[in-house]
C-alpha cells in the first residue's frame, strides 16, 4: 500500500494536489475537513459541535477526527492506499492513526510537507474566501489565526514524521502542475 499524509499549512495546496495524486495512484482520498463540512451541511451532531469550532478557525477536539478516520479506514479495503489530507493535525492524531494503520499492516509510507511562504498563504486563503462560501476564509483575522494554529499544534507533527524518517519537504510556490511534478518525483522515489 502506499500511504502518504499530505501535509501544510491552510492554503498550501493540499486538496488541489490531493486531487491530482490519487487519480495517478489510484489511492483513496481522506480529508477531515471535506468529511466535517459535510457533516455540517447535513447538521449531524458531529456537523453541529465541529461548527462551532470550525467557524472561529479552531481545530475540533482530537476524538472528533480520529473517529471519522477509524470509520472511513473500516470501510474501504481492497484499495491501493490513502491520501490524508489535513489530517493527523496533532500528535495525538498522528499517534492515533500510527495504531490504526499498525492494525491493518499498512503503515504511512511518507508524509509530503508542502511548504509555501506565510504571505503567500494569506493571499490564497483571502482569495478562496472570495471564491467560496467558507466560512473559516471570509475574514483575515480568523484566516490568520488559523495560520497560527498551524505554527503552534500542527507542526511539531512534522517532527514526529521526521523521526519515523518519512518527512518530505517539497516546494509548494508555482504553477499547480510544476508542483505536482515536484510531488511525483518524491512519490516515485519511494515507491
Ligand atoms: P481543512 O479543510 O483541512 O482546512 O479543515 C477545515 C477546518 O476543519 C479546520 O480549520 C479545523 O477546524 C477542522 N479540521 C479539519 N481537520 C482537522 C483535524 N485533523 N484536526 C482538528 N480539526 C480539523
Amino acid at each position: 500500500m502506499l500511504n502518504i499524509v499530505l501535509f501544510g499549512p491552510p492554503g498550501a495546496g493540499k486538496g488541489t494536489q490531493s486531487q491530482k495524486i490519487i487519480e495517478k495512484y489510484k489511492l483513496q482520498y481522506l480529508a477531515t475537513g471535506d468529511m466535517l463540512r459535510a457533516a455540517i451541511r447535513e447538521q449531524s451532531p458531529i456537523g453541529v459541535e465541529a461548527q462551532k469550532y470550525i467557524d472561529k478557525g479552531q481545530l475540533v477536539p482530537d476524538e472528533m477526527v480520529i473517529n471519522l478516520i477509524a470509520r472511513e479506514l473500516d470501510n474501504h479495503h481492497d484499495v491501493h492506499g490513502f491520501v490524508f489530507d489535513g489530517f493527523p493535525r496533532t500528535t495525538v492524531q498522528a499517534k492515533k492513526l500510527d495504531e490504526m494503520l499498525d492494525a491493518k499492516k499498512a503503515p504511512i509510507t511518507i508524509m509530503l510537507a508542502l511548504e509555501v511562504d506565510y504571505n503567500e498563504l494569506l493571499a490564497r486563503l483571502l482569495n478562496r474566501g472570495k471564491m467560496s462560501d467558507r466560512s473559516d476564509d471570509q475574514d483575515e483575522g480568523i484566516i490568520r489565526g488559523r495560520l497560527d494554529i498551524y505554527n503552534k499544534t500542527t507542526l511539531p507533527v512534522m517532527d514526529y514524521y521526521k523521526a519515523q524518517g518519512k518527512y518530505r519537504g517539497v516546494n509548494g510556490m508555482g504553477a499547480i502542475d510544476e508542483v505536482f511534478e515536484r510531488i511525483c518525483q518524491v512519490i516515485d522515489s519511494c515507491r
